[in-house]
């Protein structure tokens, strides 16, 4: 905790202390990014430093651009290798992953899904795609990801397990599925959701989109749940243009993604016969062949937006006001957006700040506007969401490429 001296308005929320925040965050942030020579830093850009342009055009040469190739299957076996997932089934992208995830997972038309309020869309959409109802969850400020103590608390108020199947009191509707998001690459607390699940009769599905390269206990996050979600979207660490992937370990459930994700098509050499409704959710041959040359370079990539993490935290140590968020002990991060957060919910310091860097070239960003102030998620089932409302007001996130190392040859 930081200690304000007696002779300091603490309480001082005037534009003036709102002013010095913003310069003091920018001089941080200048600091760590002098260097890079770029009068635009944006938030996240890809990086194509490896074999990008020899496997896109071996697709080219080959005729292999779409919906069957080799390197669907190899980049599935290096996501399986680098997660150790026993499974990985490439998909369009990560909202399509997560859709099938929830459908595996037994969501079925008003089950309700238990998601964090502070995440991207994608998880919501996720669950209504799958018939389900978002039941939004609050956030602590450690992870920046659900908070379990908070839950278990809520879940004893308002649900009941019943043969072993947990049942929202007041709706009716089977809680099925808790689906936490790794925010920004901050590993969830993972052994309270298990713990959280196995006791209320709940099924463990994992939004991993943000978090490839990040481990939990030494395990890859989106592993621990029954099944997880990647996206490869073109601001993710690694990127297929657009793309995702579930991740299991079950067997029986890795051939039903494949299944649903190839619309349901049987194996057959000429004929066209599908034995349910399946989905056109294959990843084609051209992203799959990006990705495998983006997978080959993402153990540098973790390095590097680590040491940009290290030199931020550094940096802002003598701004009074703000600090890094940073991985808990025992969890990796892989930093994917590196997240300033403001020791105070005041959103107008916020917006100065992200006035100030942007202003200044600097691409910064605040968290997404909670899904219960959206007005297609506002009637969702719900507990009390201060502490996701708290972190709207004091997230920005930084300026995170990988190549914005690369100035000083690291
Ligand atoms: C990027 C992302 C997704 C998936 O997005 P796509 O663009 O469909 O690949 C899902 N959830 C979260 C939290 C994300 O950040």
């Amino acid at each position: 905790m930081r200690s304000f001296p007696l002779s300091e308005p603490v309480a001082n929320d005037g534009a003036a202390s709102r002013t010095a925040l913003a310069e003091a965050v920018l001089a941080a942030v200048r600091a760590v990014l002098s260097g890079s020579g770029e009068s635009n830093v944006a938030l996240h850009e890809p990086q194509f430093g490896g074999r990008e342009w020899d496997y896109v055009k071996e697709c080219l040469d080959t005729g292999w651009v779409s919906s069957a190739g080799k390197f669907v299957d190899r980049f599935e076996a290096m996501l399986a290798e680098y997660t150790g997932a026993r499974h990985a089934i490439a998909t369009a992208n990560g909202t399509a992953a997560l859709h099938v995830c929830l459908l595996l997972a037994g969501v079925r038309p008003r089950d309700e899904v238990l998601i964090p309020s502070l995440t991207f869309i994608a998880t919501a959409n996720a669950v209504t795609y799958a018939g389900g109802v978002p039941h939004l969850v609050d956030c602590e400020s450690r992870t920046l990801g659900i908070d379990a103590s908070k839950l278990d608390a809520y879940l004893r108020d308002i649900a009941v397990v019943r043969d072993g199947v947990c049942i929202n009191r007041a709706t009716g509707a089977t809680l099925r599925a808790l689906m936490p998001m790794h925010t920004f690459g901050l590993p969830v607390d993972m052994d309270a959701m298990l713990e959280l699940c196995g006791r209320w009769g709940i099924v463990l599905v994992e939004d991993a989109a943000e978090s490839l390269g990040s481990y939990y206990q030494g395990r890859h996050t989106g592993t621990f749940g029954r099944l997880g979600g990647l996206s490869f979207n073109g601001n993710k660490i690694v990127t297929t243009g657009g793309g995702g992937a579930i991740l299991t370990d079950d067997p029986v459930l890795a051939a039903r993604a494949k299944h649903l994700t190839t619309t349901a098509r049987v194996a057959h050499r000429w004929s066209f016969v599908h034995d349910e409704v399946g989905f056109n959710y294959r990843l084609p041959n051209l992203n799959a062949a990006l990705g495998c040359a983006q997978l080959e370079q993402l153990p540098g990539f973790v390095a590097r937006k680590r040491a940009l993490h290290a030199r931020y935290v550094k940096a802002m140590q003598v701004v009074r006001g703000a600090s890094v968020a940073c991985e808990t002990p025992g969890s990796a991060s892989n930093y994917w957006l590196v997240t300033l957060l403001l020791d105070r919910p005041d959103e107008l310091s916020r917006d100065a700040v992200l006035q100030s860097l942007n202003a200044a070239g600097f691409m910064a960003r605040p968290a997404w506007t909670l899904m219960h102030q959206l007005p297609m998620y506002a009637a969702c089932p719900r507990m009390e969401l201060c502490g996701a409302e708290s972190l709207a007001r004091r997230i920005v996130n930084l300026p995170s490429s990988p190549k914005l190392l690369d100035h000083d040859g690291r």
